[in-house]
């Protein structure tokens, strides 16, 4: 069934030939404010069934919500499919930000991330991108007008760039000044550096933020936990964010897990002032969210704090990012796996 979340009012009159314009643009609003058909409730009856049998409203739906003293709020999300996808709300006081899921699952293996380890599901289509956004904002008590998002990050489960049709079709259509008209740049893009669509979307004239996974400022380290090092070299991946940075003059943020005895030694900080050499980049540091399969460990709070205090020493910027969402186990895929291994405990019923 045809999804029509992302549609345009023309393409909604194109595909409802029928209907004066202002039926569509009642079924247009009511879609971005994140309502299903049967909630229409200005919409006459039949036409109501009329949509239902042959078009999808919402390709989310909110499965669970677990909120954290903090206000952070994690959600768990079914598409109509039964696969399941999270994202995470997080209050800041300059304006509410959603972390969004763009696979279920993904492909990329990074060995302390609990997205992919059970690999990639499906790719999951611009509207149901959409849909998160639409129904998350909803619950939070707003609509198309009066927004309760003003930030996005593309930092949820899955690689964006490996589902890049999909991605820059849901950042065009949430960047409508029509519908939820969220402004491009208060919208973050992260890659682990699939180099060839880093050049793509500098080329695209979308003015997002890139934030790139870095983790490690050499290839034989980030060889050891992301898979993706083997196809692309990290001096390659730094050049496609410069590249970026020149074309669209937009920021390269690059993020960087702290993994305790693995890459916060006074050298990592020299390999990565050599890398980022000349280049006005800001360093995001995340102690590592410690994953139950993975054997890697998170760094203690003072070890973090020489590795920052050696970064600033030798002139690079970069902040320790405040870890929200511990308490929702606000990590990727972390809260996914767990509510699917209960699943399967339980004998398989939701
Ligand atoms: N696939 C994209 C975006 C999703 S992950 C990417 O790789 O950038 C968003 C960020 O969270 C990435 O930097 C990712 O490496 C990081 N991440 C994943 N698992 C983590 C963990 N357990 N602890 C800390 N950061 C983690």
């Amino acid at each position: 069934m045809e999804e029509l979340l992302t549609k345009t009012k023309e393409e909604l009159a194109g595909l409802l030939p029928d209907l004066p314009a202002f039926r569509v643009g009642q079924i247009f609003e009511w879609l971005q404010r994140g309502a299903d058909f049967s909630e229409m409730s200005d919409l006459p009856k039949a036409l109501r069934e009329r949509l239902s049998a042959g078009f999808v409203a919402q390709g989310c739906r909110i499965e669970q919500k677990f909120t954290a003293g903090d206000g952070t709020a994690k959600y768990l999300l079914a598409l109509r499919d039964g696969n399941l996808i999270e994202c995470v709300f997080m209050p800041h006081g300059y304006g509410n930000t959603l972390c969004l899921s763009t696979q279920v699952g993904c492909r990329m293996g990074c060995r302390f991330c609990a997205s992919g380890q059970n690999g990639l599901v499906r790719n999951m289509t611009a509207a149901e991108l959409l849909s998160q956004v639409a129904v998350v904002n909803r619950d939070n008590g707003g609509d198309a007008r009066r927004r309760a998002l003003s930030n996005l990050v593309l930092m949820g489960c899955g690689e964006p760039l490996d589902n890049y049709d999909e991605v820059t079709a849901f950042l065009r259509a949430v960047s409508d000044p029509e519908g939820l008209n969220i402004s491009l740049r208060s919208i973050s893009l992260s890659t682990c550096g699939l180099v060839p669509n880093m050049l793509r979307l500098a080329d695209e004239g979308l003015p997002v933020v890139l934030a790139v996974s870095l983790h490690a400022a050499d290839d034989k380290k980030r060889k050891v936990i992301m898979p993706v090092a083997n196809r692309y070299p990290v001096e390659e991946i730094v050049d496609a964010a410069r590249t970026f940075f020149r074309k669209t003059g937009r920021r390269v943020i690059f993020e960087y897990a702290m993994i305790r005895d693995f890459n916060i030694s006074d050298g990592d900080a020299e390999r990565l002032k050599e890398l980022l050499r000349g280049f006005p980049a800001h360093l995001n540091l995340i102690p590592l969210n410690p994953v139950e399969e993975s054997a890697f460990a998170s760094p203690g709070r003072a070890e973090c704090e020489r590795f920052l205090k050696k970064l600033h020493e030798l002139g690079l910027s970069a902040t320790v990012r405040r870890s929200t969402g511990r308490e929702v186990q606000g990590s990727c895929g972390q809260l996914r796996r767990r509510y699917e291994a209960g699943r399967a405990d339980r004998g398989g019923e939701a």
